[in-house]
């Protein structure tokens, strides 16, 4: 099994996750906005290190899966992150409606075809837990899968959360270390946020007004995140449920977990055999003469 970061913020594997008890604000006594700031400038610069060696290592992927609610700062807190990092040895992918295309196979099909390969890190922005989430809310979006809906439609969110658990357990025995974060927005600090995007024109193209019509869906998204977390944080692939009001935070939280799960993966770049080593002093020679 890989091992996982600890943290405040860890979904328990007992079942016993309660969405109303998760926090959207940081605990009282976090540190001020400057030193945030200056905590997620280490930990970017300690996470560009560890990708370095996490990319020569070359035995392990990361998978980071992230969901939350419209305007939770999704986005924002995947490019803060993954800022300074290379590139080449990281992938992010969306996932919105799915395309003919996606519709025509199972649910978990477009995203195991974006799935890192090792020695990269993937960030998945909304994933196969919109299968649990978006779908159950909306169940209408079953239509256009064409698959047969049990009797008791229950029963097909437990499947899926069961096809999810097992393809997460096959991941981490293949060396993918798979680590999920739901940001946490509370619901007056979503309104504040959709009314800037209505507001300023940089960030009008961001407004889409199904989110204020998936505001009146509130309770039955935390309902189904709830039940997603219960049944799917394990610890070969832990949810984390962190607090999403405070951006500075949350992006600090964020990159603590990227950081600790790099150094307990630990990444060493290879060692070179005996012959390597003599075939490598061979050519240097060469080069030199
Ligand atoms: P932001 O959070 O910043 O608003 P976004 O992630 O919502 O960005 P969009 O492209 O606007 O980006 O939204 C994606 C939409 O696709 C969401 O409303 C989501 O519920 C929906 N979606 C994702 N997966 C599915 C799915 N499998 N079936 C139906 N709808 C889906
Ligand atoms: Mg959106």
């Amino acid at each position: 099994m890989l091992p996982f970061p600890d943290s405040r913020w860890l979904v328990p594997f007992d079942d016993s996750f309660r969405h109303d008890r998760a926090p959207t604000e940081p605990p009282p006594g976090s540190p001020d906005e400057q030193a945030l700031e200056e905590e997620l400038e280490r930990l970017t610069e300690r996470l560009e290190k560890l990708q370095r060696r996490f990319r020569a290592d070359g035995r392990r992927a990361l998978l980071v899966i992230v969901q939350a609610l419209d305007a939770a700062g999704k986005d924002g807190t995947i490019r803060a992150v993954l800022r300074g990092l290379d590139p080449a040895g990281c992938q992010v992918t969306s996932f919105g409606v799915p395309s003919k295309e996606e519709l025509d196979h199972d649910f978990l099909w477009r995203c195991v075809h974006h799935l890192p390969p090792r020695g990269v890190i993937g960030v998945f922005n909304r994933s196969w837990y919109e299968e649990v989430l978006a779908v159950r809310v909306h169940p209408q979006f079953l239509g256009p899968q064409r698959i047969e809906v049990p009797e008791d439609p229950e029963e097909l969110w437990a499947w899926r959360l069961q096809a999810i658990r097992e393809q997460e357990l096959h991941l981490s025995r293949s060396g993918t270390l798979v680590l999920k974060l739901w940001l946490k927005v509370g619901k007056e600090e979503q309104r504040k946020r959709l009314l800037a995007r209505l507001e300023d024109p940089d960030r009008n193209w961001k407004f889409n007004a199904r989110d204020v019509e998936e505001r009146k869906h509130w309770d039955d998204y935390h309902e189904a995140f709830e039940q997603a977390l219960r049944a799917t944080s394990r610890p070969w692939a832990p949810w984390y449920c962190v607090p999403a009001d405070d951006k500075d935070y949350m992006r600090v939280q964020v990159a603590r977990l990227l950081v600790d799960a790099l150094e307990l993966l630990d990444p060493r770049y290879p060692d070179l055999d005996d012959a390597e080593r003599a075939e490598r002093s061979a050519l240097r020679k060469a080069l030199r003469a």
